[in-house]
């Protein structure tokens, strides 16, 4: 068992970010980190994946993208607050990184699935967590669909692994309804600031 690491003592407060692939949570999560009050002050901790690059993303900007072997290494050796298997790849929040950036006082964001965030959830009891979804399961199915990318993972696979995401937004905080993306956009701003009492400052 895990002893919590806790951040009860530590400046900074997690933020946890999950939603099915397809809900738009990328696109959200860049753009509040983006966003005029959480610029600096919220800062992304980067997960390691053995998943492969896809265009446009940035070694350690993005993912540190490492091999298996690597990854298992790192297991062994407790480099991960948590870590999970998603979509028959490897992906884990590095614990130093993220305790580092909470000693500083620093927000810590942290996109992962449902599982990892339960495990967040525990390790860090007052971490603010927000679920984002589409406002229907046709309209993830849509957005899945033209989506090109990871053409290995089938429609279908990630459709069921959705549905499974789906049920555990009871768990979350708040969830935020990703229909038109400014819209969600401005939602999601709202409900961070206010979880990190930003909120009209
Ligand atoms: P993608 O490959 O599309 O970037 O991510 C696939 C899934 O893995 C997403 O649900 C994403 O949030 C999740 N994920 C990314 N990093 C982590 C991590 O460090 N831990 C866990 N548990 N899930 C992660």
């Amino acid at each position: 068992m895990n002893k919590p690491t806790t951040s009860s003592n530590a400046a900074g407060r997690v933020i946890i970010i999950s939603g099915p692939s397809g809900s738009g949570k990328t696109t959200l999560h860049k753009a509040l980190l983006e966003g005029p009050g959480l610029k600096g002050k919220l800062v992304k901790s980067i997960s390691a994946t053995t998943r492969p690059k896809r265009p446009g993303e940035r070694q350690g900007k993005d993912y540190l993208f490492i091999t298996p072997a690597m990854f298992e290494s790192r297991i062994a050796k407790g480099y991960f607050l948590e870590w999970e298997k998603v979509f028959d790849h490897y992906y884990g929040t590095p614990k130093r990184q993220v305790l580092n950036l909470l000693k500083k006082g620093k927000h810590v964001l942290m996109c992962i699935d449902v599982k990892g965030a339960r495990r967040i959830r525990k390790e860090f009891p007052n971490a603010a967590s927000i679920f984002i979804k589409t406002p229907t399961m046709a309209i993830l199915q849509n957005r899945l669909r033209q989506r090109a990318s990871d053409p290995h993972e089938s429609l279908q696979l990630r459709l069921n692994v959705a549905r499974e995401e789906l049920r555990e937004a009871k768990h979350y905080d708040r969830v935020v309804v990703n229909g038109r993306l400014d819209k969600a956009c401005r939602d999601l701003n709202a409900v961070v600031g206010q979880a990190l009492g930003l909120d009209g400052g």
